[in-house]
């Protein structure tokens, strides 16, 4: 294994920051695959399963097991990490532009569809002109510079998995149609029990301008290209689902699919039969709190619900008001908030139905 170190941007004079990635096996001899944890830096679970995925990895590339590349970025977000405001750890938003961290990546497509004009086009052309695309990117900020990094460790690999979690939430994930084919084999190694897809969700988060600009480039120049990223989103979960038991499992079902993809050599154990549903993020509902108050949850995530099922109450300690919520939509309530006192309009969770009923920007700010 080989680890680089990244010097990021500093934001300010005595300031740095470095981003580490681990590199296992070798770069040509079979697909790559990149691995993130916790760009969102107070989303913990991916920083453990990363530490597992980092020994069975070792283990494998010790053994001369390991065929292709495998690319861990341990802690995607070194500046969020240290993001402490009054003893609260910040770490979905960079505190100096308020933007989110898994927001805003960079469109490829243009920059690409240019350097490829007139010449023939296939996959190893295309992740060679994304490479050159991302190295021209701009930097000017730290969010800018970490941005480019990770980006550039990810933009030529066959398989992108980027762990975060929910506030308290079953496993899901959220990927593209096109890349669909591909992670279902993901969801079933790893057990998902939803995927939420969406070819462009709204905000550019990381797996999908590192998977969508493949059929954009396809249109683009009127080629065939496959869908040679599949990137996804692996929500770990929930914010205390953080122990050695479950994220030792999900490091090694992230290597079941590895070793499925043709990563690791010798015969693969079949994947458990999925219980998966593919469902539109434009049928993933959200639960906005009427007003502020305490949150009394009725259900827990993993309920089948039907429309119209109380799923919390809101209660103001002031003039007793009692509110009910109720599910939106039929489908699964999968992930709900883990704090119990919200302010109006804040999102109380989620239910997965199969009806795509809403449009514009799809992911939660
Ligand atoms: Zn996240």
């Amino acid at each position: 294994m080989r680890q680089q170190h990244h010097a990021l941007k500093p934001a300010t004079p005595g300031t740095e920051h470095w981003l580490t990635s681990l590199h296992f096996g070798a770069p040509g001899r079979g697909p790559k695959a990149f691995i993130q944890a916790s760009l969102h830096a107070d989303e913990v679970p991916g920083m453990l399963v990363a530490w597992h995925l980092r020994r069975q990895l070792a283990e494998l590339q010790n053994a001369g097991r390991l065929l292709g590349e495998v690319v861990v970025v341990p802690a995607a977000n070194p500046p969020g990490l240290s993001q402490f405001v009054l003893r609260g750890h910040q770490g979905r938003f960079d505190l100096a532009s308020g933007e989110n961290f898994n927001r805003g990546y960079a469109d490829l497509t243009d920059s690409v569809a240019q350097a490829l004009a007139g010449g023939p086009v296939d996959v190893p052309r295309v992740r060679a002109a994304l490479r050159d695309a991302v190295a021209a990117l701009p930097a000017p900020t730290l969010l800018a510079s970490l941005r480019k990094t990770l980006f550039a460790l990810a933009v030529d690999a066959d398989i992108v998995l980027d762990l975060h979690c929910d506030g308290e939430a079953l496993l899901h994930g959220y990927t593209t149609p096109g890349c669909w084919p591909q992670a279902e084999l993901l969801a079933a190694c790893m057990g998902w029990h939803v995927a939420l897809l969406a070819e462009r969700s709204g905000g550019d988060p990381f797996d999908e301008a590192c998977s969508m600009v493949w059929p954009q480039l396809a249109a683009r120049l009127g080629q065939p290209l496959p869908q040679a990223c599949m990137a996804v989103t692996i929500e770990l979960r929930g914010e205390a689902d953080v122990d050695h038991e479950t994220a030792a499992a999900d490091a090694l079902a992230i290597v079941q699919f590895l070793h499925q993809r043709g990563l690791v050599q010798g015969t693969p154990t079949p994947p458990p039969p999925s219980r998966c549903r593919a469902l539109p993020l434009a049928g993933s509902m959200p639960l906005p709190a009427p007003h502020g108050g305490v949150v009394v949850f009725a259900r827990a995530p993993g309920a089948e619900v039907q429309q119209g099922d109380l799923l919390a109450e809101v209660i103001d300690p002031i003039t007793q008001d009692v509110t009910p919520v109720t599910a939106p939509t039929a489908g699964l309530f999968f992930a709900r908030d883990n704090r119990r006192f919200v302010a109006a309009g804040a999102s109380l969770g989620k239910v997965a139905g199969t009806e795509a009923r809403r449009s514009g920007s799809l992911l939660s700010p």
